[in-house]
């Protein structure tokens, strides 16, 4: 399983990164390559097009609503719906409930057969897994001040042939329940940090670094990336939050960095 980092900046896309969009690939035992969008943030899609031709998107599972984490699937849209052969209408695109509806107040147009409207949309249930190719996708609800959702992703390891592994993602959260079901023992786990301890004392909102380093130890996780830093933020400052309570490799998110596991 292979993590690429599209867009990593926190709440908006920052000068050295779009905002928030992931692609993770695997391939199965006949060798054909699934590859599975998560977050399509302010700018993600540029990016994603750099990357993989958007047609080869078997799926793309939001996280939530908030513009960081969704606003480029109109351009997703644009595309399978303009570009010659494209033929994307069935993919499927799950979030939360009201994804589809949210969607189309982005879109060009509220006619509902307009750019998107033929997308194959699901809601997430919780602890609910969905397959796709090689990959369970299981989602988790978790704090943010929206419907918002992390992720387990199990599927083939790359490093080990044979072997399943386990990428987490917070999506945005505060420390939750849905959190640590999330990041239990994940051989990767991608875990937002947008908050500075001591600057940012809102609750139910963010981790700050030492909130992530707590979920990632308590979860016993392998590796860490740590992602959705706001431009503003000290990325040393945060490294070192996480770092003072979880004893493992940490990471910080970069456009186009990519992780084998
Ligand atoms: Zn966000
Ligand atoms: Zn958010």
């Amino acid at each position: 399983m292979r993590l690429v980092i599209l867009g990593c900046t926190g709440s908006l896309p920052g000068p050295r990164s779009p905002a928030s969009a992931y692609l993770v690939q695997t391939r199965d035992r006949s060798g054909r390559l699934w590859s599975v969008a998560m977050d399509m943030g302010s700018g993600g899609f540029g990016v994603l097009q750099s990357v993989l031709p958007p047609e080869a998107l078997d799926f793309v599972a939001l996280s939530h609503l908030h513009p960081d984490h969704c606003a480029d699937l109109t351009g997703l849209a644009v595309y399978a719906k303009y570009r010659p052969g494209a033929a994307m209408e069935s993919l499927p695109v799950y979030g939360p409930a009201d994804t589809p509806h949210h969607l189309g107040e982005l879109r060009y147009s509220h006619d509902p057969t307009s750019e998107g409207g033929d997308f194959h949309y699901g809601a997430w249930s919780e602890a609910v897994g969905i397959s796709v190719g090689p990959f369970v996708i299981t989602p988790y609800r978790v704090l943010h001040p929206v419907e918002a959702w992390g992720f387990r992703l199990d599927g083939p390891s790359d490093i080990t042939p044979g072997e399943l592994v386990t990428l987490g993602y917070s999506g945005d959260t505060d420390t939750c329940d849905g959190l640590a079901a999330v990041a239990a023992g994940t051989d990767l786990l991608l875990i937002e940090a947008a908050f500075e301890e001591d600057r940012d004392v809102a609750r139910g909102v963010h981790l700050t670094g030492r909130r992530a380093g707590q979920a990632a130890r308590a979860g016993r996780a392998k590796r860490v990336v740590v992602t959705h830093l706001p431009p503003w933020n000290d990325p040393a400052v945060t490294l070192a939050a996480v770092s003072s309570v979880y004893p493992g490799p940490v990471y910080l998110a970069r456009q186009r960095a990519s992780y084998v596991i």
